[in-house]
């Protein structure tokens, strides 16, 4: 249809998107089509979601697999393909107890409820302050936008849940100054991904652990941008070593399908009781279907022992652009969740590289005004690693005028 472009979109969609002028329409693997036939190579992977690239053939599958059996039941019925997902997610987390939802923002908003009413159920209406850090994501529902560390989400939609403070990320001694026997929990990014791709430092998981333990607070890790072997590990609590009462998940879970999760401890798990909470959707079985294929290939060893080895080739290639270049002023993250500081000359050029990429034939994203961000398939072949950054050097080439 001629009307399908990027001009339909300013006529029938409400603003709150600012969508590229390519509209692709199929992808395999890291790379994707647009609907002149153009090819690009794929380091953004939606926003780290299609963890396996895409029409991945074991995702397509168990989609087309359960898209002939069954769709729906809604919860009044449990059902096989939910029943797996979670028995997989608690094999191999901390978690004894999973609540499915459909999207990041959803499963955080299960977890601050959860944390809540745990704590108003054991200790009283007193114990319900929150805690999070400046510069964090949790999605956009009123109570993650409130839990989120960024004003520019909330602004006018006040007036935001009371409640809800924020301390500096990475500032022990601020956390330690806000929280008290009030407190009901603490929710961290152990990557801070939108924030700008600002690791958590071991000192401060460990601490705020210590401390929630003290207070008798929960420890939320949002892990929806940093789970599922986006970083090497399946969830990053594993590799910081601190474990976390409450952690949610989405974006990779279903590889390009709507799911998440979030996943607890059998000490919290009652407080949801029946009646509580709930999802129409949340739980579906084409979801978990979906989930439980992805799960099954990203929690192999050698795939994510491969994400490490793909980091590191990154890692050496954007090493040897900024010999040339000297644009990069830090390059960090961990696995493949990849943020690329630009230098003090290039402040708030991001966007600039991302438009100058896209001409060139590379999807990739920012995190900030000055933050490059790279988020590809956890299986991206070297081939496109190489070729993707290639793309990246001309478009760097062409901006600082060489
Ligand atoms: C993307 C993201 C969310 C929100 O997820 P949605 O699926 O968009 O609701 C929450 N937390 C983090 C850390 C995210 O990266």
């Amino acid at each position: 249809m001629s009307d399908l472009n990027r001009e339909q979109f300013d006529k029938v969609m409400v603003p709150n998107y600012a969508p590229g002028k390519i509209i692709p329409v199929k992808g395999e693997g890291s790379r994707v089509w647009d609907q002149a036939g153009r090819e690009y190579i794929d380091f953004a992977a939606g926003i780290a979601v299609t963890a396996l690239g895409h029409a991945h053939p074991a995702l397509v599958g168990a989609l087309k697999e359960q898209g002939e059996k069954l769709w729906h039941l809604s919860n009044v019925m449990t059902n096989e393909p939910a029943l797996a997902l979670a028995t997989k997610l608690v094999e191999l987390t901390f978690a004894d107890k999973v609540f499915f939802a459909n999207s990041g923002g959803e499963a955080n908003e299960a977890a601050l409820k959860l944390a809540r009413r745990h704590a108003y159920l054991k200790a009283g209406e007193q114990k319900h302050e929150i805690i999070s850090t400046y510069g964090s994501f949790h999605g956009r529902t009123l109570f993650t936008v409130s839990a989120g560390g960024q004003a520019k989400y909330k602004e006018g939609f006040e007036p935001t849940p009371a409640g809800i403070s924020h301390v500096a990320y990475n500032d022990l001694a601020a956390l330690k100054a806000q929280i008290s026997d009030n407190t009901a929990a603490v929710i961290i990014e152990p990557i801070q991904g939108e924030g700008g791709v600002t690791p958590a430092e071991k000192e401060f998981l460990q601490g705020a652990r210590e401390l929630c333990d003290q207070h008798d607070a929960l420890l939320i890790f949002d892990e929806v941008q940093t789970g599922v072997g986006r970083t090497g590990y399946l969830y990053a609590y594993q590799y910081y070593g601190v474990t976390p009462d409450i952690l949610t998940s989405a974006k990779g879970l279903g590889g390009g399908f709507p799911i998440a999760a979030m996943l607890c401890t059998d000490e919290v798990a009652p407080s949801l009781a029946f009646g509580t909470h709930g999802s129409t959707y949340g739980g579906n079985p084409l979801g978990c279907a979906v989930g439980l294929a992805l799960l099954n290939e990203v929690a192999k060893p050698e795939l994510l022992s491969a994400v490490q080895t793909k980091a590191e080739r990154f890692k050496a290639s954007l090493d040897s652009i900024n010999a040339k270049y000297g644009i990069f002023k830090e390059i960090r993250g961990k696995g493949l969740l990849i943020g690329i500081e630009l230098v003090d000359g290039w402040q708030g050029r991001a966007k600039d590289v991302l438009a100058a990429a896209l001409d060139k034939g590379l999807l990739m994203l920012v995190a900030g005004p000055n933050v490059l961000r790279f988020a590809p398939s956890l299986i991206i072949p070297d081939a496109d690693i190489d070729a993707g950054l290639a793309l990246l050097e001309q478009a760097i080439g062409e901006l600082s005028g060489s």
